[in-house]
């Protein structure tokens, strides 16, 4: 075969790109874009649980753990040292480098994130992060494990930001719950008011997070303003007495003695002061910067404060801390 016959692009179908909401809009059934449902998950709230991770997010934070879950877009996600030099990737897009494999398989300048070259690749070397799925669908692989559930597990809807497609999650919670299913939320509450308002008739538990306090270094570390954050959990308090935890990241250099200080007084002058958890940081999401192209943050220069030594500036300032 001839060189330039090789190069010809066999493209399987004319690459869609429509926006994640024109693709909605034209299909009818509303959808929300998910990027992962994690079984048997037993950090995500009581018990063992279903995690729907659905992707998009208002919050840029600079130790994000799941990078592929702050566009709402999906996207490609490339593993290099999975790719076997099959070439099947190559006639799904015409801007692969056919004469140049392994490397010719990888992202082009000009990759759409259309998802074609994905779903040809045997060893997932290359995957699509996102993928719409239906209220019914999502529904379906949450109640797989409902005998596993028992009284206390069920499913979380994390993300990402599951309140930024609330229409969505909101009937996949009324779904599940109408089955008898526990039904948490894990939320950054940087959303309008009148969505969390929402909130507490649709949920059984909300998990929110609570990064800082201060708002400079708020919007230093997450790009985003903290006064609806604030105001979220100090709404959910009020309307969900017993049914709210605090979720407090603990980012080497990023909160020190004093701002925990200030995140207990808040915390405790709220209405129904809700028990915390404090997690720790950890690198496991470096490789998906990677695969996304992306530099991973790096924190290995700031001083961390051990959890123990937090935990113990939140329960001196009389808040509930929970076992994580
Ligand atoms: S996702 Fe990117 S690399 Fe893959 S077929 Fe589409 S445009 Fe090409
Ligand atoms: S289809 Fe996957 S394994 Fe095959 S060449 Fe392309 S990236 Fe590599």
């Amino acid at each position: 075969m001839k060189d330039s016959e090789r190069r010809k692009p066999m493209t399987t179908k004319p690459h869609d790109t429509r926006s994640v909401d024109d693709a909605q809009r034209e299909e009818g059934e509303p959808t929300a874009v998910v990027f992962d449902i994690q079984r048997f998950s037993v950090h995500d709230g009581p018990g063992i649980r279903t995690t729907v991770f659905f992707k998009g997010c208002p919050l840029h934070c600079a130790w994000c753990q799941n990078p592929e879950s702050i566009s709402r877009t999906p996207q490609l996600m490339l593993y290099p040292q999975r790719c076997i030099g099959c070439g099947k990737c190559l006639p799904a897009c015409p801007e692969l480098d056919p004469d140049n494999l392994p490397e010719g398989a990888f992202r082009p300048e000009t990759c759409r994130n259309c998802g074609l070259c994905a779903k040809v690749c045997p060893s997932e070397a290359r995957q699509m992060a996102g993928r719409k799925m239906t209220v019914d669908a999502i529904c379906q692989v949450a109640l797989r494990d409902k005998p596993f559930y028992r009284e206390q597990g069920g499913v979380t809807l994390g993300g990402g930001e599951p309140l930024a497609q609330w229409p969505v999650a909101r009937a996949v919670a009324d779904a599940l719950r109408a089955q008898g299913v526990h039904v948490a939320l894990d939320t950054a509450c940087s959303v309008p008011r009148a969505v969390i308002e929402d909130v507490p008739a649709h949920i059984d538990l909300v998990l929110a997070d609570l990064k800082l306090v201060t708002p400079d270094k708020h919007r230093q570390w997450t790009g985003a303003d903290n006064t609806r954050i604030l105001e979220s959990i100090r709404l959910l308090s009020g309307a969900m007495p017993g049914r709210l935890w605090i979720s407090i990241p603990l980012i080497p250099g990023v909160q020190d003695e004093e701002e925990l200080k200030r995140m207990a007084d808040f915390l405790r002058g709220l209405e129904n002061p809700p028990p915390v958890r404090v997690l720790e940081f950890h690198r496991l999401g470096e490789s998906k910067y990677e695969a996304l192209g992306l530099p991973p943050p790096d924190f290995s220069g700031n001083a961390a404060l051990p959890k123990q030594a937090a935990t113990d500036i939140l329960a001196t300032h009389g808040l509930q801390l929970m076992e994580t």
